[in-house]
């Protein structure tokens, strides 16, 4: 079995992108491109773009402030121990890694990147390519070369979940995933704290 988990809102409680740019960042950028990825107007990645370059404050700085005061979801460790998963997500490695190296956790993660600019931060795509299941890039690529061994299991909370979680054999899904999902009739399992898919996976 090979598991693979979202990052923000999935492994940790709050969007760590969301709460970076609450505090450093320029929230008007992010309300504006929140509504047009809502309305189908921009890519997630144009909109993770526009909120990167609305923060200007050094990554370190950003960085120690999260690694401070970011909460994971209750059963991320007995998870992680049991299953070895790997991490796949639309956000930074820079601001992800850290975060496991706090809580002592080594598993792969596949990330974005970002890179410190007067002008703001620069962020750079490993999946720059339109996806040909849903027009976008997306992280279906992730799931798909994943080296699976046996069926995949994506657990998922949001937008950038929505193809990705599709190409697994089983998916757990909250909040907005789980929203996307009922009203397509897509079967997946709920899930609040991890423990919750530790316990099913069982
Ligand atoms: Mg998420
Ligand atoms: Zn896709």
């Amino acid at each position: 079995m090979t598991l693979i988990l979202d990052w923000d809102g999935t492994v940790t409680v709050d969007d760590t992108l969301i709460l970076a740019l609450r505090e450093f960042g320029d929230w008007q950028v992010y309300l504006d491109a929140a509504a047009a990825l809502a309305r189908g107007e921009i890519t997630l990645h144009e909109e993770i773009r526009r909120d990167a370059e609305s923060i200007r404050t050094p990554i370190d700085e950003v960085v120690a402030w999260l690694v401070e005061r970011l909460e994971l979801r209750p059963g991320f460790h007995e998870l992680a121990e049991a299953y070895r998963p790997l991490i796949v997500s639309s956000n930074f490695r820079q601001l992800i890694e850290p975060i496991l190296a706090r809580e002592g956790v080594r598993v792969e993660v596949r990330a974005n990147d970002v890179e410190w600019e007067p002008g703001g931060w620069r962020a750079t795509f490993r999946n720059g390519d339109a996806c040909g299941t849903c027009g976008e890039p997306c992280k279906r690529a992730d799931v798909t070369s994943a080296d699976a061994i046996g069926e995949v299991v994506y657990v998922g909370d949001g937008y950038s979940d929505r193809c990705a979680a599709q190409a697994a054999d089983r998916i757990f899904a909250r909040d907005g995933l789980a929203r996307y999902l009922d009203e397509r009739g897509v079967a997946y399992e709920p899930f609040d704290d991890l423990s919750d898919v530790t316990r099913a996976l069982a």
